[in-house]
């Protein structure tokens, strides 16, 4: 029997290996690097990924603990997928068992195999069915067939930009393009997998559905949060053992082990969703340029209105750009923009009497609405016109909303839930007023004002069931609903074919918002919610498909951006404004965060956190309290970092890590790299 040594990382914040000794037997294979093992760790299992294997430790013979056991009945995770964690781990610095582990199935991660043994069984008798009908697939147009092409035939690392107006038919060129390199593969006998991205699987059943129609003899799995752990370990092994071909997911896909990965697609690649915003604050995106670069492939990033930082790199020609300018199906066209003037036409309940004036003309005609408000709830905030008392929330520097239908008072982020007071709280004042407005009171002004359309509200309150959302886009898709009124969750993606009218209530906050990039947002969004309308050729007889945007400000240059669909133009003048302010993607950026009971706690490790080091060619900004100060009571802020190159930056966070490890604090601190919500 012989011993040797596995170095192991495991999920811990400290960035290091652990040594446990490997009795061999000859009962067991060898362990091998990319093996999972499970270890003793403190008084727990923990599941680590072996990284290296040695005949002897510095750790004490007495202390050195044995593996309980070892994954063999798996293939290794590839030396590519380790270098591309280690990459991710490096980059955000985070420890690399962090980066490696929470992403792979529960299953996998605990000592008892039954449930992983189950699944590989059923994988091996699982087959695929190839006999389906062939399926129609369309004729693609010119600018599409050239962009199937330029996918196809891409040599070696090749970043896309597929920069495609609403409803120009992007996803089919994904689709062929996928179609093409999985049939140049086949023919030469090689094993091909496609991983296509999406923001929010749950609002794209339709793209699964037609990727499994079109590709009826290949394993189609998905990967995303919302998966049952049996679903989630077989989609994995699935992927891990190369029997999946074409892989769906959102943005947590993008750390899976594809060892056979042929090309990455990015569906709506400026969508702030691919970026984590806790723990591992990676982007999706941004890994996957480097994952395609690591294995020489392409990658493509299909948008509408692309990330300022992903236009800046294909006007700079580092990505190559794929223009749609039309839309795909025939005779349908963009829709006419127009911007209501609400200092002009007043609104009632919200709505000004052109929009109401549209929507009735709609419900004539019987063609489909939607109203696009950005906010749930029925009101933002409760008040007392009395005394000034208004709904603060108790924990946080926030309101509690107004959910009338369950009437509870809810703060939207620490979940905190009162009965709506009958009475003022301090004056005892019975009449107490809703200020300003979300869906559920958009809902109740249209009932009164159409009582006989069909009416249906689409947002996180109204879809909290499982399956509940599907339902609600189904009936919108068979006709059942007149007027769809809904959040972001309505604006994305769906290709609604009866749509003619899109309303957007009150955008104007974005405008002036602290955040640089709320405008950039603002813009995607405008477009993407207009992008729902007109997607179906215009009708004989029916309206010209029109989007309406209430606002204060109607001459506002984005706006104008917007009425012209000229996303080219609103990006060249972004981009001078970042240059000349000196923001990203012209300097590069971090975000050093730290929360604490009292503020002055997490200042005052920020201030030490600025003292602690040399920062030449760093530039660090002053530590402020966050914006929304306090959530659940506990009290944030944050100091942010800057410099002009990007291995600088990442040159002197590795050394500032080090020394704030040793730091003693009763804050909280984390580190966000390229942060996107300052
Ligand atoms: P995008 O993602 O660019 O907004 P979609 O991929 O949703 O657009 O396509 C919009 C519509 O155009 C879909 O109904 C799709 O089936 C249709 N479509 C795409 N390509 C073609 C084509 N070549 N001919 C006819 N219809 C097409
Ligand atoms: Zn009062
Ligand atoms: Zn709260």
């Amino acid at each position: 029997m012989e011993h040797c040594i596995l170095q192991v990382a495991l999920d811990t914040p400290l960035d290091l290996t652990f040594d446990y000794r490997w009795r061999q037997t000859a009962a067991e294979p060898l362990p091998q690097v990319g093996q999972l093992a499970i270890v003793p760790f403190g008084r727990r299992e923990a599941a680590g990924v072996i990284v290296g294997i040695a005949g002897h430790s510095e750790v004490p013979e007495a202390k050195l603990k044995d593996v309980l056991a070892v994954r063999s009945q798996l293939p290794p995770l590839s030396p590519q997928w380790l270098a591309l964690c280690g990459f991710a781990a490096d980059y955000y610095q985070r420890p690399l068992g962090e980066v490696a582990l929470p992403g792979l199935p529960k299953n996998l991660r605990i000592l008892k195999t039954v449930a992983l043994d189950r699944a590989l069984k059923k994988l091996a008798k699982s087959v695929t069915e190839h006999d389906a009908s062939p399926v129609n697939t369309p004729q693609l147009n010119a600018e599409q067939q050239q962009a199937v092409s330029a996918i196809a035939e891409a040599k070696g690392f090749a970043p896309l930009l597929l920069y495609g107006v609403t409803g120009s038919g992007k996803t089919e060129v994904y689709l062929q393009a996928a179609a093409g390199i999985l049939a140049a593969a086949d023919a030469a006998g090689e094993l091909a997998q496609i991983l296509i991205l999406v923001p929010e699987i749950n609002l794209t059943p339709q793209l699964e559905s037609n990727i499994r129609t079109r590709f009826p003899g290949l394993d189609v799995v998905s990967l995303h949060s919302g998966l049952a752990e049996g679903e989630r370990t077989l989609n994995w092994l699935a992927a891990h053992l190369g029997r999946a071909r074409i892989i769906l997911g959102t943005r947590l896909a993008i750390l899976a082990s594809l060892p056979h990965l042929k090309l990455i697609v990015i569906d709506e690649e400026h969508d702030p969703s691919y970026k984590q915003q806790e723990g591992l604050r990676y982007s999706a995106r941004d890994l996957a340029v480097w994952r395609a670069h690591q294995l020489a492939i392409p990658v493509v990033l299909g948008s509408a209105t692309p990330s300022l930082e992903t236009w800046q790199h294909a006007q700079a020609k580092r990505y190559r750009k794929l223009e749609l300018r039309e839309r795909a199906v025939k005779d349908a066209v963009l829709p006419q923009v127009r911007m209501i003037d609400m200092e002009r036409d007043k609104p009632a309940d919200g709505l000004t009497s052109t929009l109401v004036a549209a929507l009735k003309l709609r419900l004539e005609r019987g063609e489909q609405s939607l109203l696009f408000l950005n906010r749930r709830g029925y009101a933002p905030v409760l008040s007392c016109d009395s005394c000034g008392w208004i709904s603060n929330c108790t924990r946080c520097t926030s309101f509690m909303v107004l959910h009338k239908p369950d009437r509870r008072l809810r703060c939207h982020h620490c979940s905190l839930e009162l009965y709506i007071p009958k009475s003022c709280p301090t004056c005892g004042n019975i009449d107490l007023q809703p200020l300003g407005r979300g869906t559920q009171r958009v809902e109740e002004g249209l009932q009164s004002l159409f009582p006989q359309a069909r009416i249906l509200r689409i947002d996180a309150d109204s879809t909290r069931l499982k399956g509940s959302a599907q339902t609600a886009f189904d009936s919108v898709h068979r006709g059942d609903v007149d007027i769809l009124i809904g959040t972001q969750m309505v604006a994305k993606g769906h290709d609604f074919k009866r749509l003619t009218l899109v309303g957007v209530m009150n955008p104007d906050t974005a405008l002036f918002s602290h955040d640089y990039r709320a405008s950039e947002r603002l813009f995607a969004q405008l477009m993407q919610v207009a992008g729902r309308a007109g997607r179906a050729g215009q009708k004989e007889g029916g309206s010209v498909s029109q989007v309406m945007i209430q606002s204060r400000y109607p001459n506002h240059p984005l706006y104008s951006a917007v009425v012209g669909h000229d996303y080219d133009g609103f990006a060249t003048s972004l981009l001078e404004e970042r240059q000349q302010a000196a923001l990203p993607p012209f300097i590069y950026q971090a975000l050093l965060r730290a929360e604490a009971r009292e503020l002055d706690t997490a200042l005052a490790f920020l201030q030490d956190a600025v003292a602690c080091i040399e920062h030449h060619g760093i530039t660090m900004h002053d530590p402020i309290p966050m914006t929304m100060t306090r959530v659940a009571n506990v009290e944030r802020a944050q100091l942010l970092v800057e410099c002009s190159s990007r291995p600088g930056l990442q040159a002197f966070l590795k050394d500032w890590m080090q020394i704030l490890r040793q730091t003693k604090t009763r804050a909280k601190w984390s580190l966000e790299v390229d942060p996107v919500d300052i």
